[in-house]
């Protein structure tokens, strides 16, 4: 007699990929992960009808798998009300208040677990990762934008409004700083996230600073990867732009350890991922920052344990929510 095996399907939607993948209650991938681009219609705004039609044939696979098929996780990369499933501000798929969680339960019938792809992701490393018999762990990740979700004292912390872990919206210039997504200048993430990267490397291309970076310039603008690139090939001012990065995300991480006193740091995300030891860098720099012993010797930075940590959360969120999980 076989074990009865309980499985939901995870969606991770990012500002430009949208991920799919049906995974057990042991956080085992059950099929292979789906990738595909976010639909946006002429106005740059996601289609959420388009988005439903490239989930249908997952939850059609899941529907015909031996088991007990519980339910769609669904991660979005802003702020999203738990409760309702509610997009409230979702600024890089440009929604604002659409009830994306709803329309997904009506169009198959199923339970939808929506939340922000920060809290997935933190659920799938105390779940099956890093994060397991911890009790005090932020999730960071370094993108597109920068920012991450929060659990303290063995709880997911939301705060007064669901909104919480917008570390990245701290304000660190506002006065030299640029506009920021959410509407303010010089926000911590206008400095250390992909763009901001992007754009110290086309302006040290532009004024010549990185002889690297000028070359590539003369062909295209230039990317993110490029900088770290350059930083690898040993390029002065590539250098720079990634030594700043890793200082100012130290600084705010720092920060955030001496108010809550975390044990661990979870840091994913594209940028994170860009040159192999960043990870480790930024925790050997946030030290210079913790203001306690305790904290310098015993704070454990490190990367995420899944190739997406947000996906396998969203399945995470449905085995919890149902009561099939226990952190
Ligand atoms: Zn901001």
């Amino acid at each position: 007699m076989t074990e009865n095996r309980f499985f939901a399907l995870a969606i991770d939607i990012g500002g430009t990929k949208m991920e799919c993948g049906i995974v057990d209650s042991q956080g085992r991938l059950l099929s292979a992960v789906g990738k595909h681009q976010v639909p946006f219609n002429g106005e740059g705004i996601a289609d959420p009808a388009v988005l439903i039609d490239l989930i249908s044939p997952y939850v059609e696979q899941a529907c015909r798998m031996e088991g007990d098929f519980l339910g769609i996780g669904l991660g979005c990369c802003g702020n999203i009300n738990q409760k309702t499933g509610m997009a409230v501000l979702i600024a890089n798929l440009h929604w604002r208040n659409v009830p994306f969680g709803s329309m997904v339960r009506d169009a198959f019938g199923l339970p939808v677990y929506a939340a922000t792809d920060g809290r997935m992701a933190l659920l799938g490393e105390l779940a099956w990762g890093a994060g397991r018999g911890r009790k005090n762990v932020a999730w960071a990740t370094i993108g597109t934008g920068y920012g991450g979700y929060l659990y303290l004292d063995g709880r997911l912390y939301a705060g007064a409004h669901g909104f919480a872990g917008n570390f990245g919206h701290n304000t660190w210039d506002e006065l030299h700083g640029s506009l920021c997504g959410c509407g303010r200048h010089g926000c911590v993430e206008t400095f250390v996230a992909g763009p901001a990267i992007a754009r110290a490397g086309q302006i040290a291309a532009d004024t010549k600073t990185s002889p690297f970076l000028s070359q590539i310039a003369i062909q295209r603008v230039i990317k993110t990867r490029d900088v770290f690139d350059g930083e690898r090939s040993g390029d002065t001012a590539c250098q720079n732009i990634i030594a700043e990065v890793i200082r100012l995300v130290s600084i705010n991480l720092g920060g955030l350890v001496n108010v809550l006193d975390l044990e661990m740091i979870i840091i994913g995300g594209g940028v994170a991922k860009a040159a192999e030891d960043l990870v480790e860098r930024i925790s050997v720099k946030t030290r210079e920052y913790l203001m306690t012993e305790e904290a310098k010797t015993d704070l454990i930075i490190v990367s995420e344990t899944f190739s997406n940590s947000a996906l396998f959360g969203a399945s995470a969120d449905v085995f919890l929510q149902q009561g099939r999980l226990v952190l």
